[in-house]
């Protein structure tokens, strides 16, 4: 057989190699704004056109780098940060694989500038799927400014994989989101398309929170302090009562630079424990400095995932400091009536149902309200009624033996069980319904009818409503709104702020605020719903957003109209998310339990 082994000419291996660095415009900025820390700059400026897929710029301002310097910088292993393996155990700056620039060179096009402190002349040099150009003298400041065009140009597989722009936009976010929150020292600009979306001082930890999420967050911050003698950990994490849907506020950051670690996000998980509602994640920013000898960063191209000499140290260390600060400053909770009063106690102890039933002495046929309306609160129940207190029962003061009525003719046909599920008998026996999911369904078809009628009704608020948004927010709200628009919301952004004058008349005006965030979270975490189109998707955003949580009291009468919304929708098996909705309980399961 003739031979058939060859080598891959070098661009060829230098594109297969990109791909490791660099899957999308967000991996181009992570390595640019990285060797710009690296290169000791404080100021950074961020440029982006066409969500990166056009041009991504960084200009900076650390030391630069020589005529010779500058030409070796874009081959494969050349770096100026590590000279020999034994290196590789002290490491302190971002890179040292020297990849990056060639990677990126071998997929775009890229111009750069670059001026020492000596150097009286800027050079710049140019080059594209690993050609060079051309090399030559140029004007500019002390620093670096390095333009990469038109990604994956002459990898068209590539490129036709990149998402839509706002995807990829938001990657770009996510990733400039990390390198900021790890240097607070460092000024930040960020500009796309020729407009501002972050421009971040320099300041401490706590003020590039706050710049980054929303000046709101501060308060929600508790902070966290320990020098052990494994690592030294310091950051914050975000008051249980403030937890997302989304894991948008989750970073940990090794020796100044950010990694990810289901282990040490289950070590905060797990302090968090019967704190936090389902589906509802902490938030916490954790900074550990760590002797580099005992972390091995060069197990991923990224170098986004790292090992720890002594993780399991380091497990316990973490749970117990989070849970230190929850406790420490789980003082009374602070007075604000939107908060949620399922939080007073955790919410394992909640889903118990009490032992002894409190008993309340009160004459409960006391009724202010004669003309009972269904609004207005009702009178406290007796120690017996309470029993059923998750029942409404109607006051009827005219019935002479109340309680017998009650006894007899009013035993429940529906009940709550844990606040959770509904349940309800059958001719054959026990119909247990999840209660968000069933609610889930409900909501999904009659927004699915509405959009497909086209006859989404808005009712107009009476007081135009207005809500603050983060910058990442913004962008989130900006992939909806055309959507949120055509669902029956009347939304205008101006700045960081959206003013909502109409809602879809199936809403209601109560909570705008949290039904926008649970929105936008829903979005940010959902990007894998599957739908087959818009219209589908929003739907099911808003059923999500807008169902009865777990853990949320009804009354008989919001549980029989769940009950007969649910059993008039098309598909009651499954809720808009493919999960089961309810289970029976049939008489021969009972007998044969029994048996
Ligand atoms: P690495 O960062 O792993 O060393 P890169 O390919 O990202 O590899 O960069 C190669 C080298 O180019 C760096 O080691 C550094 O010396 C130089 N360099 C890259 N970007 C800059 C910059 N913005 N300012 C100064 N020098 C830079
Ligand atoms: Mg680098």
């Amino acid at each position: 057989m003739a031979d058939i082994i060859s080598l891959l000419p070098d661009h060829v291996a230098n594109q297969i190699a990109a791909g490791e660095v660099i899957q999308r415009p967000a991996s181009v900025v992570k390595e640019l704004l990285e060797n710009a820390i690296d290169a000791q700059a404080t100021e950074i400026q961020l440029l982006i056109n066409g969500a990166g897929k056009t041009m991504i710029q960084v200009i900076d301002n650390g030391i630069g780098m020589s005529t010779t310097d500058i030409r070796l910088a874009f081959e494969r292993h050349a770096t100026s940060k590590i000279k020999s393996a034994d290196d590789l155990f002290s490491i302190t700056s971002k890179g040292f694989r020297g990849e990056a620039l060639a990677s990126i060179a071998a997929i775009a096009q890229v111009e750069i500038h670059s001026k020492t402190a000596e150097d009286e002349m800027a050079s710049c040099l140019r080059i594209s799927g690993s050609n060079f150009e051309d090399q030559e003298v140029s004007v500019a400041p002390k620093g670096t400014s390095i333009a990469v065009k038109n990604l994956f140009y002459n990898v068209p597989a590539r490129r036709n994989f990149l998402k839509s722009d706002k995807v990829e936009l938001r990657h770009i976010i996510y990733e400039f989101h990390r390198v900021g929150l790890t240097h607070p020292e460092v000024k930040f600009i960020f500009l796309q398309n020729g407009s501002e979306l972050f421009d971040l001082p320099s300041g401490t930890h706590r003020k590039r929170i706050a710049n980054i999420f929303g000046n709101k967050i501060e308060e929600k911050l508790i902070p966290l302090e320990e020098m052990t003698s494994v690592a030294g950990i310091e950051g914050f994490v975000v008051k249980p009562e403030f937890a997302k849907k989304s894991r948008g506020q989750q970073f940990f950051f090794v020796n100044k630079r950010f990694i990810k670690s289901p282990f040490l996000h289950h070590a905060v998980s797990s302090a968090f424990q019967g704190l936090l509602r389902d589906q509802y994640h902490p938030g916490y920013f954790i900074y550990i400095q760590i002797d580099p000898k005992t972390i091995d960063i060069n197990i991923h191209p990224t170098k986004t995932e790292i090992k720890f000499e002594e993780e399991q140290n380091l497990y316990a260390i973490i749970k117990s400091m989070v849970k230190h600060s929850l406790g420490m400053f789980q003082v009374a909770p602070v007075l604000d009536f939107d908060r949620d009063s399922n939080l007073d106690t955790p919410y394992d102890l909640q889903q118990k149902i009490p032992s002894n039933v409190p008993s309340v002495e009160v004459d409960s046929s006391f009724n202010p309200f004669q003309n009972s309306d269904k609004n207005i609160p009702k009178a406290p129940k007796s120690s017996w009624e309470s029993l059923y207190s998750e029942l409404d029962i109607p006051n009827d003061p005219s019935t002479k033996n109340k309680e017998l009525k009650l006894a007899i003719e009013q035993t429940p046909k529906v009940f709550q069980l844990l606040r959770k599920f509904i349940v309800t008998t059958t001719r054959s026996g026990l119909l247990i319904i999840d209660q968000q999911r069933a609610h889930q369904r409900v909501l999904y078809e009659k927004f699915l009818t509405s959009i497909t009628k086209r006859n989404m009704l808005s009712q107009q608020l009476m007081f135009p409503k207005e809500i603050e948004l983060s910058q990442q927010q913004i962008a989130l709200f900006g992939e909806l709104e055309a959507n949120l628009n055509a669902m029956g919301f009347v939304v205008k952004q101006q700045d960081n702020k959206l003013c909502i004058t109409g809602i879809p008349a199936i809403c209601n005006d109560k909570q705008l605020g949290k039904l926008f965030e649970d929105i936008l979270s829903t979005h940010e975490s959902n990007e894998q719903v599957e739908s087959f189109s818009q219209g589908d998707y929003m739907a099911k955003i808003l059923s999500k957003s807008l169902s009865i949580k777990g853990n949320t009291t009804l009354s008989i009468e919001e549980q029989q109209a769940l009950i007969d919304d649910f059993f008039a929708c098309k598909d009651t098996l499954t809720c808009p998310f493919n999960r089961k909705i309810f289970i029976t309980l049939e008489k021969e399961e009972l007998e044969k339990k029994l048996n």
